[in-house]
This record gives structure tokens, C-alpha cells and sequence, in this order.
């Protein structure tokens, strides 16, 4: 049986024939996903619970995969036309997940090993890496889709908002992010973020392995560009030049009005949040008991914010400028810690030429919705061998620290040692010792 995502939302590029298809995040408790076309190319919102509601559940599990159907928006009023991508039916998928992790530990390995020689062969020439929250988890940041995190942790009870737009927030957490929801009260989205704006403001968080992986990438000439849908900035911690970072989502780490695009200054942008805004964790004393607005210095607008994408806004022009430039020579494509279910960003993985390999670094294989192939089950060509995907399993920073290993890089790694989160640090220096006896 086929289900749609009941908690699903949908960025979609602006003007962009190429770049059409948009997967809903999904919420991980459904496997199934459906990718969408919109007739229409204009950004908007579209998701949320009601947009694929119309949709006709009845004719879809007699469809293939690669089918098109129509449906219609509730929210946005227009007709859709949906692309089935995947349909996995659960006990087949629950059997296909189990065998999987048969011989995992002999496949990571192997993995591992011919990642680490094809990054270091000259065929490897141009790579680009996706990155999602997974590599930021060392630092500790705070994560806002997984349980437990901000979304599910949501009270939207101590916002400030109108009940109805409590309700909505209670019924899909990423209003708080959300275009509409922000013109028409900015509070929710600067509550919910106080806590991340002054933590960055502090430099609480810091750059963890993965992120010091692709530094080192960049060293060795081999990074064409790092595009990462994390917008907490610590991508700019590391020596990789701006020019070669794409914020698909922005950044937490520039301010600017929401309605004229006007910059704002940063510390005076982060000092106004900490007196205007205040705090519904319960954790700062000096936070105003009543919330009040911060006005663009431009416009007057109450609507600054962090340059972050909000839902149903237009990703930066730098990312289909510059993926359309970097994708056809790309060699190898690092995703890691994503879940590949964020579009437009995860359309880098289909749109890389088919001589493009493929390296997934993750706590579990993805994209296979998006036409990854893995080796299967463990057996067959055991997870690296010329295959074109290959999937290293478990923590990011502890991948990326054997890989790290595996290239010789360690002493490179040491000298950001003491500016690397305290968990990476530990772990580091444990890599280093094991270096330390020669194996034979
Ligand atoms: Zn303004």
C-alpha cells in the first residue's frame, strides 16, 4: 500500500525548468515519499499537511514508479503534476533493511577503504560534497527534525501568536519557519531561534570533523564545492574559502530584513534579540518577560531576521548557478548526514553525470527514493569495488575521521585539533594513538 507523507513541505526552485521535482521531508516515521513537478515554477509553500490532501490515494499503488499524476494543491490552488519515485512496501523494505546490516561492519570497511583510494587517485579530480545536520551533531547543535528536537519539543502554547496561529504551529511545527507565518508575525520564528542566534553569536558550537574533512579536501585540490543545507555556519569556521561554500538554506550567521533585503549589522541585530525577544526555554533570566518588535534600519519593518531560507522562500541563486557549473565534472559526490529528502538540494544526487561516484556518509543509506543503489545486502561487489554508490554507515565525525586515517591526513587533521568540538577532540586523539604502532 502507498501512502503519502502526512507531514510533508515543499521548497521549489523559482524559474527553473531543470529543477522541478520536490520531495517532502519526511518525518521518519513513513517510508514511502512521493516527488512532485509543479507545473507552475513560482516558489511557494506547498506543503504542510494539506497539499497533497486532494490527491487521490486510490490509483496509486497500480502505478509504476516514474508515473505522473495530477493532483492539486489545497493551499496554493494549482494543479500538481506528481511523479511517483517510490513506493516501498513496508514488510519488503523492513527484510531489505535487515539484510542490509548483514555484513555490514566487512562492507564499511571496504567502503571506507575505496573511498579513501579513489579520493586520493588522480582520477578524483573535482569533488562535491552535500552536508546536512548529521555532520553538525558533534557540535552539539541543536537539531530540529529528529525526536526530541526543537519541532517535536515545540510548546507552541508560549509563543507569541494569535490561537490560531498556535494551531497551526501545533500541527506542523516548521510554520515557525514559515513564509506567510513570518510577515504575519515575526515572533515565532525569533523564539523559537533565540536560543540558536545568541549561541552563535557566542560561538558556542563548533566545527566538527566533517567539516575539517572538507578543509582538508580543499587543501589537497580536490574540493569543487561544499554545499551544505545547515545554516548554522560553521562551514566558514574552516579555512574553505566563502566562494566555495554554498548555504543552500542561508545562514544563521548574517542578518537581513525579510521585505527589502537591507543587511543588518550582526552584534547589534544579536543584542536587540537578547533585550526585544523573549525567552520561551525558560533558560535566560535576563530575557524580557514580553516579546517586541526589531525594526530594519532600512525600511522599519519588523521583519529582520537571520538570512536563513524560510519555507516557501527562494533559495539563493548561487546554488543553481554553481551546481549547474560544478555538477557535469564532478568525480565524487559526498552526501553526508542528510536525509536526502530536502529538495531542491537533493536533486545534486540525480543530477551528477552517471561517471559520477557517489559516497553516502550517513547513520543509515539513503536516497535510495532518488535512484542510489548500494551493493546489495552486503554480498555481491561488498560495498566499494567499482561500484558507483557506496554507503559508509554510523556516526559522521567517526567516518569522516576513518577516512581522514585511511588518507594519511591525521597530523593535517592535529592542527585544528584544539578548535574542534570536545567529542571530535576525544575522538581524535584516540585515532591518533591507534596510528601510532605501525601494523606490522
Ligand atoms: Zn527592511
Amino acid at each position: 500500500m502507498v501512502h503519502l507523507i502526512g507531514t510533508s513541505t515543499y521548497i521549489l526552485p523559482e524559474e527553473n525548468d531543470q529543477h522541478h521535482e520536490a520531495l517532502p521531508h519526511s518525518d521518519g516515521r513513513h517510508g514511502e515519499m512521493v516527488t512532485g513537478a509543479l507545473l507552475h515554477s513560482r516558489p511557494r509553500l506547498l506543503g504542510s499537511r494539506s497539499a497533497l490532501a486532494a490527491v487521490d490515494l486510490a490509483p496509486l499503488p497500480a502505478l509504476p514508479l516514474g508515473a505522473h499524476w495530477l493532483c492539486r494543491s489545497r493551499r496554493a490552488q494549482q494543479p500538481l503534476q506528481v511523479r511517483l519515485h517510490a513506493a516501498r512496501h513496508s514488510s519488503a523494505s523492513a527484510m531489505q533493511e535487515a539484510g542490509d546490516d548483514g555484513g555490514a561492519a566487512s562492507s564499511r570497511d571496504a567502503a571506507l577503504q575505496a573511498a579513501a583510494e579513489f579520493i586520493a587517485s588522480d582520477a578524483c579530480r573535482s569533488v562535491c560534497i552535500l552536508t546536512g545536520a548529521g555532520v553538525s551533531v558533534a557540535a552539539g547543535i541543536p537539531d530540529f527534525r529528529s525526536p526530541g528536537g526543537m519541532y517535536a519539543t515545540l510548546r507552541p502554547e508560549l509563543i507569541t501568536a494569535t490561537e490560531r496561529q498556535r494551531m497551526l504551529m501545533a500541527s506542523d511545527p516548521t510554520y515557525v519557519v514559515e513564509t506567510s507565518m513570518f510577515f504575519a508575525n515575526q515572533f515565532p520564528y525569533l523564539e523559537v531561534r533565540r536560543p540558536f542566534i545568541l549561541g552563535t553569536q557566542a560561538h558556542r558550537w563548533k566545527a566538527t570533523i566533517g567539516h575539517r574533512f572538507v578543509e582538508l579536501l580543499h587543501r589537497h585540490g580536490k574540493l569543487t564545492r561544499l554545499y551544505t543545507q545547515n545554516i548554522d555556519g560553521l562551514d566558514y569556521q574552516t579555512a574553505v574559502p566563502s566562494d566555495r561554500i554554498v548555504p543552500v538554506h542561508g545562514t544563521i550567521g548574517k542578518v537581513q530584513c525579510e521585505k527589502c533585503g537591507a543587511e543588518q549589522d550582526y552584534g547589534d541585530f544579536c543584542d536587540a534579540v537578547k533585550s526585544s525577544i523573549k525567552d520561551i526555554y525558560g533558560e535566560d533570566a535576563s530575557a524580557p518577560a514580553e516579546s517586541s518588535n526589531i525594526a530594519c534600519v532600512k525600511c522599519g519593518s519588523p521583519t529582520v531576521k537571520p538570512a536563513t531560507v524560510l519555507f516557501g522562500g527562494s533559495l539563493p541563486e548561487a546554488f543553481f548557478r554553481l551546481s549547474a557549473a560544478d555538477l557535469p565534472s564532478c568525480d565524487l559526490l559526498i552526501i553526508a548526514g542528510t536525509s536526502l529528502v530536502v529538495s531542491p538540494a537533493n536533486s545534486l544526487a540525480t543530477r551528477v553525470p552517471p561517471s559520477t561516484r557517489r559516497l553516502v556518509i550517513n547513520n543509515e543509506p539513503v536516497g535510495r527514493e532518488l535512484g542510489l543503489q548500494y551493493g546489495a545486502g552486503g554480498d555481491g561487489d561488498g560495498g566499494g569495488g567499482g561500484a558507483r554508490d557506496s554507503f559508509i554507515g554510523g556516526d559522521c565525525d567517526a567516518s569522516f575521521l576513518e577516512l581522514t586515517a585511511r588518507l594519511g591526513w591525521l597530523d593535517e587533521l592535529g592542527e585544528v585539533r584544539d578548535a574542534l568540538p570536545p567529542a571530535s577532540q576525544a575522538a581524535l586523539d584516540d585515532a591518533a594513538a591507534a596510528a601510532l604502532p605501525p601494523d606490522a
